[in-house]
């Protein structure tokens, strides 16, 4: 093969890792804010849950209040409803207190509703709260695994610099340039498999000759509609011939 071609091939290859490299360490201001989204949707759950949970107190404790007062104005008529002189007296105590008891009656029920509630807003509480401890432990793990990547991004950004430094300077300067400008154009990827009589990139068939040409590999020719250098990867010799001949007898 070409050797400027091999390189280009090599270089291509620094290139695709590298640039795949660079868009994983752009994104990572993203997927921490995605990671910051999640650790706040939970901690909201339990903010909410445990407003909840004191909206319910208050009101239990607002209906003791109320109890406690129809309770006061009972125990009143009750003790009016001693003194009384005329029936017409007795009728209106005795209507006063059947009025405080019903209320009783309906402030004790609501008391039991809240009471129940009480213990499903608890239980909902501990869920979110357990639900946050866990989304806590995953984000930090996420965090963990994605510096680890980030160290690793960069060790392979330094070490691909190196190399492709090599590669280039032992690159003819014109067959470089080509390949810059083809890669400027088209978003990183200046090489292209010719595979079948077609670019495999652009999927646009070659002409014969270029085709016939690319198979030898011994030049560096580009594909008439992408621009892009072409090279050929023979079908490995294990997968391109019949099966051999069982081995003949050797000589006696
Ligand atoms: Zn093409």
């Amino acid at each position: 093969m070409n050797a400027d071609l091999e390189r280009l091939i090599a270089l291509q290859k620094l290139d695709t890792t590298a640039d795949a490299a660079r868009k994983r360490l752009a994104a990572e201001p993203e997927h921490e804010h995605a990671l910051e989204a999640r650790l706040e949707a939970a901690r909201q759950h339990v903010a909410a849950a445990k407003e909840r949970v004191a909206v319910n107190k208050n009101t239990r404790a607002a209906l003791d209040k109320d109890v406690a007062v129809q309770q006061g104005r009972l125990s009143k008529f009750r003790e009016q409803g001693m003194a009384v002189k005329t029936n017409q007296e007795f009728h209106a105590i005795q209507h006063e207190i059947a009025f405080a008891q019903t209320e009783i009656k309906k402030i004790e029920d609501a008391m039991l509703e809240r009471m129940m509630e009480a213990d499903d807003l608890a239980a909902a509480l501990k869920s979110a709260e357990s639900q946050l401890a866990a989304e806590t432990k995953a984000v930090e793990a996420e965090r963990k695994t994605g510096s680890a990547a980030h160290v690793e991004m960069q060790a392979t950004l330094e070490r691909i610099a190196v190399e492709r430094a090599a590669l280039v300077a032992g690159l003819n300067k014109d067959v470089l340039a080509t390949f810059e400008a083809v890669s400027r154009k088209r978003n990183g990827v200046a090489m292209s498999e010719a595979r079948g009589g077609i670019c495999t990139i652009c999927h646009v068939r070659l002409r014969p000759q270029v085709f016939n040409t690319v198979l030898r590999n011994d030049s560096i020719l580009q594909c008439d509609h992408c621009n892009r250098i072409l090279y050929y990867v023979p079908i490995p010799a294990s997968a391109a011939t019949a099966p051999s001949d069982p081995p003949a007898h050797p000589a006696s």
